[in-house]
């Protein structure tokens, strides 16, 4: 249909931004007359339909935004191959409560166990939930924060990652961190401490953060800021990587080896 009014109506859903309802305005106008809708029926139809859309764009650009180094939920992980998992326990973070309390999350374990699947998870709850997120490895936090540093903007970097209300940081502990790093991993932690929510992985326990930040002072600071509001979950189980491996008898288990 193309009349002035309608080519009128285009325009101004144009200029409102009202993207769904501008695609669909034929399709909508054409139901409503088959379907003898009230005015009421077709304001309603259109309102749900341009606010789902709006909300599923919303979630696509955070989700995007994230950085995330995988997509993975929480449906897909497999908590009876972690039986030491409390699964309760991470389905009620994933309602995500310690967020809104400016509290922080600690995944611990060795490699393969799922801290990097569950952290992600938890992330993609936090943006349906509503909330600004974004992921970040140890590794490329520390460089981009020595970077900003060596350029004279380290304040922009800072608070580059205090504006998401979710920080995810990945994998502390693999790669050991020089003193210039500690330090200024120890002002992010302390901008965000009490107001800036955080998941943190490490493969490392909390004893050998010392070493990790080469300064046990400064490692000691650094976990009391993180830890005085905190959960920490420990992973113990196998690598889910050597799922195949350890059925197959190709290898042995931890606990096997250690027992050995
Ligand atoms: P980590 O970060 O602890 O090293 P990841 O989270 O990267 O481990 O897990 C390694 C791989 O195994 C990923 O592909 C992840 O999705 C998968 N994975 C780990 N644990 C599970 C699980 N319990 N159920 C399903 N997939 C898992
Ligand atoms: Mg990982």
């Amino acid at each position: 249909m193309s009349t002035p009014q309608m080519e009128r109506i285009r325009e101004h859903l144009g200029t409102l931004r009202l993207v769904r309802t501008l695609a669909q305005l034929d399709t909508l106008l054409d139901e409503a007359t088959r379907r003898e809708w009230t005015y009421a029926e077709l304001l309603d139809r259109l309102l749900i339909d341009e606010i789902g859309a709006k909300t599923e764009r919303s979630l696509a650009t955070r989700t995007q935004f994230a950085a995330f180094p995988f997509v993975k939920t929480l449906e897909t992980f497999d908590f009876k191959y972690q039986p030491g998992l409390n699964e309760k326990q991470i389905r009620e973070l994933a309602g995500c409560r310690f967020i809104e309390n400016g509290e922080n999350l600690v995944l611990l374990g060795p490699p393969g166990v799922g801290k990097t699947h569950l952290a992600v998870a938890i992330g993609l709850k936090a943006i349906a939930a509503g909330y600004r997120v974004l992921f970040t490895s140890a590794t490329a936090l520390l460089a981009a924060l020595t970077k900003a540093h060596g350029e004279g903007r380290l304040e922009d970097k800072l608070k580059t990652f205090c504006l998401p209300q979710l920080l995810i940081i990945d994998e502390i502990g693999y790669l050991p961190i020089e003193r210039l790093g500690a330090n200024l991993f120890f002002q992010l932690i302390s901008r965000r401490y009490e107001k800036g929510p955080m998941i943190l992985t490490s493969n490392q326990s909390f004893g050998s953060w010392g070493e990790v930040f080469g300064d046990q002072v400064l490692a000691t600071a650094i976990l009391d800021r993180i830890l005085h509001h905190a959960a920490t979950v420990s992973i113990r189980g196998e690598s889910y990587r050597l799922k195949e491996k350890l059925k197959s008898g190709l290898i042995r288990k931890r606990d096997e080896d250690q027992a050995a």
